[in-house]
């Protein structure tokens, strides 16, 4: 695969400082596609300076012109959207036409929608005798994962640039040819030199320097709970804004009045999607304890259709696979009942792990209180309705959830009462403008629509 052998820095392509590389595989053959460079924290210096030097022109740029470079970054995204979905593909190891709607399709959205809002939002309020201004933080130090490798990039940048904001991505060592691709994408579209920097390289080593980098203003990073917890600890002592968005173990909760096929048919869909790495995947099925022997043969019919290597890709890396095969092993270690799949590597080449499913899992179960990034659901029963909250509520995170009933107030009465950033009410679709994070572990902040531009604002207030 194409591949830059240096970084985006202050609009061109500048030849790494030191000499190392990462090898980028992709996780269906295990073969080595590319090779990008390792930053060290003097390309990570280098980018932040051409950020700040960026800056003051970028924030002083009126909202309207910002939304048209906005909109020329949609614009070639959406012509580039083929070339987009291959390299996920080919990097992270999607199915092609997932590559298509959702890891290229869903950028074009957000992308699209930080346009219109940089265009429509109001950077100034009146409140009483004070004007309030709201002024971009500064430099923006981003940090992403591989599992959405363009959406998290353009969940962070857009809104950045939206604000006024410029930024330096550090993105996941396993998707770095997608990163690369958006910087591309940057440079069509004619954004000014500098406002977006692009520093490939390894977590400890680029992303630390950026996470440290006093000329950072704001670190907003996604991934692991136990990073986030670092870079948290790292952005306070130096007192600076940061937005994370962790884990998550979502309760799917299907109350005795809802159309249990429908329920149980797509919360299996929402499991298996993009192979279980998506972190608000609803990962806990709560199921009443009358139909609980009816919905495990409803899960395992549905699971049967998610064959690896057709509807399910592998996951990205082997320490995944291992990982992920670890948990299920735990699973049945710890009393849970297999329904479908196991901890087997469906194949001997890639980094598959079979569809799984189990049942007569409690909630204290590792595998219903750790996040497993890996295509395993776990169902669980429930006596009633109260015990359904208690579970639903029972772990350290809330970023996500589901509850479906017959009528969807009955399912809002119970949304209300789950400590969790995100809801679908029977089956709801997912909405580009709505804020997506975490209650509790799940994270700091928000992402997406006009909450996620105001994590890029600071407010200044004039009394008159
Ligand atoms: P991770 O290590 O937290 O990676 C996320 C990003 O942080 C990557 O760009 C990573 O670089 C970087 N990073 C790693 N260590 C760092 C450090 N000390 N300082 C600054 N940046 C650092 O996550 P992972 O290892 O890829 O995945 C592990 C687990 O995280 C998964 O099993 C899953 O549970 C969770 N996860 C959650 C999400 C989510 O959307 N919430 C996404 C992905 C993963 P490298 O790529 O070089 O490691
Ligand atoms: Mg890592």
């Amino acid at each position: 695969m194409k591949a830059h052998d240096g970084m985006y820095i202050g609009g061109q392509w500048r030849p790494a400082a030191g000499p190392d590389t990462i090898a980028v595989v992709n996780p269906a053959d295990e073969q080595v596609i590319a090779h990008v460079p390792a930053g060290t924290a003097e390309d990570v210096d280098a980018a932040v300076r051409a950020a700040r030097e960026a800056f003051p022109a970028w924030a002083a740029t009126p909202p309207a012109e910002r939304a048209a470079g906005i909109a020329a970054l949609r614009d070639v995204l959406v012509a580039r959207k083929d070339e987009i979905a291959e390299t996920v593909t080919a990097e992270l190891g999607a199915p092609l036409a997932l590559s298509r709607t959702v890891h290229a399709g869903v950028p074009v959205l957000v992308a699209g929608s930080y346009a219109e809002l940089a265009a429509s939002y109001s950077f100034e309020e009146r409140i009483g005798n004070s004007t309030v201004l709201l002024e971009p933080v500064g430099v923006v130090g981003a940090i992403t994962p591989w599992n959405y490798p363009l959406h998290q990039v353009v969940a962070k940048v857009a809104p950045a640039l939206a604000a006024g904001c410029t930024v330096v991505l550090k993105p996941a060592e396993d998707t770095p040819l997608t990163a690369q691709l958006f910087a591309e994408a940057i440079h069509e579209a004619g954004l000014p030199a500098g406002v977006f920097n692009l520093v490939t390289g390894l977590g400890p080593v680029a992303g630390q320097a950026l996470a440290a980098h006093e000329g950072v203003d704001l670190v907003s990073f996604t991934g692991s709970t136990a990073v986030g917890r670092q870079i948290g600890a790292t952005a306070g002592a130096a007192v600076k804004r940061v937005a994370l968005e962790l884990g998550g173990k979502s309760a799917n909760v299907i109350l005795p009045s809802a159309d249990l096929a429908k329920a149980v048919s797509v919360g299996i869909a929402n499991v298996m999607s993009n192979s279980g790495q998506t972190c608000s995947a609803w990962t806990r099925m709560l199921v009443h304890k009358n139909q609980y022997d009816e919905a495990l043969a409803l899960a395992a019919a549905a699971v049967a259709k998610y064959v690896p290597g057709e509807r399910v890709g592998p996951l990205v890396n082997a320490k995944q696979q291992q990982r992920v095969r670890g948990y299920i092993e735990k699973g049945l270690a710890e009393g849970a009942r297999l329904v479908a799949g196991g901890p087997e590597a469906p194949y001997e080449t890639g980094y598959y792990v079979s569809p799984t499913v189990f049942a007569d899992v409690t909630w204290d179960m590792t595998i219903a209180q750790e996040e497993i990034f890996g295509p395993v659901l776990s169902i669980l029963k429930y006596e009633d309705e109260e015990d359904a909250l208690r579970i639903a509520n029972g772990t350290v995170y809330g970023l996500a959830g589901a509850v479906w009933a017959a009528d969807a107030a009955e399912a809002v009465a119970f949304a209300r009462r789950m400590d969790t950033g995100q809801v679908d009410i029977n089956g709801g679709r997912f909405n580009p403008l709505a804020p997506f994070g975490g209650y509790k572990q799940s994270g700091v902040g928000r992402e997406l629509g006009p909450h996620g531009l105001s994590e890029y604002l600071q407010t200044k207030s004039l009394q008159f």
